[in-house]
């Protein structure tokens, strides 16, 4: 039976981003991630010095004991959503593991830096491509939304408007959080992309409420 390295299964808390922005959720983040090795001295010269997630090491698990845990983590009314995410989860995700948590939820987030290709998932399956600029490694994943970090990855943004898909902007908060001088410029820049191409603000959401 395939293993997953698994980082963290954690919830309930509130997907803080994207088309499901408020809605009760579990979260399962799969270790690694193609952009960063994680470690902290190599962080500055990696395609996302402001990455705020530890995605390193992890526990091997099999799919029946990752459904154990999120069954053991919620009742089942609040099996409504579940966000897979790393690291870069389709590093590991295959058809199996995204089947198997399909199964059990109304929907699933898959929060891809779009550098590797999806499996075929079932429709209540949706990816949210944060596109990520690494080098030698083009963006092959077709996402249901885009969500582009502001200002960083800004040079996404033409090219996600043209897929006539929903394009979220998020600012980036490498400072205090949202209460930082740098997320608030961040911010302000964000809605000028909202005013001037209809683009949607994504604001982490479960940062402002305090939660994972
Ligand atoms: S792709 Fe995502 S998880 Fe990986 S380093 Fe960048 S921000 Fe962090």
């Amino acid at each position: 039976m395939a293993t997953y390295r698994v980082k963290s299964i954690f919830g309930p808390t509130i997907q803080g981003e994207g088309l499901h922005q408020g809605w009760p959720c579990l979260f399962v983040r799969l270790a690694g991630c193609n952009a960063w090795d994680g470690r902290a001295e190599t962080r500055a010269t990696s395609a996302c010095p402001y990455c705020d997630t530890d995605f390193r090491d992890g526990e091997t698990l099999a799919l029946p004991q990752i459904l154990e845990r999120l069954e053991a983590l919620a009742p089942a009314q609040l099996h409504v959503g579940l966000v897979l995410s790393g690291g870069e989860p389709l590093l590991q995700a295959d058809a199996a593991l995204i089947a198997g948590l399909a199964a059990k939820f109304s929907w699933i987030d898959i929060e891809t830096n779009g550098t590797r290709v999806c499996p075929p998932r079932p429709a209540n399956v949706f990816i949210s491509c944060s596109p990520k600029a690494i080098r030698g490694q083009g963006i092959v994943v077709t996402p249901d939304w885009w969500k582009i970090l502001i200002p960083d990855q800004e040079s996404f943004v033409p090219q996600a408007l043209a897929s006539g898909l929903p394009v979220f902007v998020q600012p980036t908060c490498p400072d205090a959080g949202p209460a930082g001088d740098i997320y608030q410029r961040n911010l302000l820049h964000c809605l000028e992309l909202c005013f001037a191409h209809g683009c949607r603000l994504s604001t982490q959401l479960h940062k402002y409420v305090g939660v994972e």
